[in-house]
């Protein structure tokens, strides 16, 4: 699909759901694509990417922002602590803060460097063992906990199960940020980024559909 599709699609499911359009903002995930993929989106003058892994950001973006204007890059998978300071210097963005740890480094570091990226904090919906987020339980508490620490908190994030019905995590994720004045919401990706439209979305994280299907081998 086409990145002037994927963004029509958006625009019509933000008017059915009378929202203003614009207000979502599509993450093109990069992660594994080839960079001429990548090229050709900036190209296209698409300036809002994802990746999911430090270190293949490290190796793609210093580049690409020499190359193009007001480029912006979001973390959207796991971090582990001792690439936090890594991170903080990469990204526009982290959507992954999950754990006390985690924050607190943020934290320090935050002092130390003097800035700090926007912050999510991801959501495990699902309950799912396997699945990095704080459980659904414990979100008022870390929300809390990463304001005391001035922890620039600027939302939620989730990824829902892959066997279940999308649409019940978003809403849970929207009415968890909701009780905790919260207003930015990452969910939604290329199967199902118009449900999550619907329900508030103001980051829709879209990869293949964008990019093509990832190729690992
Ligand atoms: C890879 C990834 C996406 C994009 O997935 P697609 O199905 O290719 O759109 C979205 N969010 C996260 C956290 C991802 O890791």
């Amino acid at each position: 699909m086409s990145l002037a599709e994927i963004s029509a699609r958006i625009q019509k499911a933000e008017d059915a759901a009378g929202r203003a359009r614009g207000s979502t903002e599509l993450i093109a995930v990069s992660k594994v694509q080839p960079n001429e993929r990548v090229e050709a989106v900036l190209n296209e003058g698409h300036r809002l990417f994802g990746e999911n892994k430090v270190q293949e950001a490290a190796g793609k973006w210093p580049d690409f922002r020499d190359r193009f204007e007001s480029v912006q890059v979001h973390l959207i998978g796991p971090l582990q602590t001792n690439k936090a300071r890594q991170a903080m210097q990469l990204f526009e963005a982290i959507h992954s803060v999950d754990r006390p740890k985690l924050a607190n480094t943020l934290a320090r570091l935050t002092q130390e460097l003097g800035h700090c990226p926007d912050l999510f904090i991801q959501v495990n919906t699902g309950e799912e063992p396997q699945k990095a987020g704080v459980l659904p339980a414990d979100a008022d508490g870390f929300i809390k906990d990463c304001r005391d620490l001035d922890l620039p908190v600027v939302g939620l994030m989730c990824i829902p199960p892959v066997e279940e019905e999308p649409s019940l995590h978003f809403a849970l994720l929207a009415k968890i940020a909701k009780r905790n004045g919260l207003e930015g919401l990452s969910m939604g990706m290329s199967s199902d980024f118009e449900r999550a439209v619907a329900l508030g979305a103001t980051h829709v994280r879209v990869g293949s559909a964008i990019f093509g299907a990832r190729d690992y081998g």
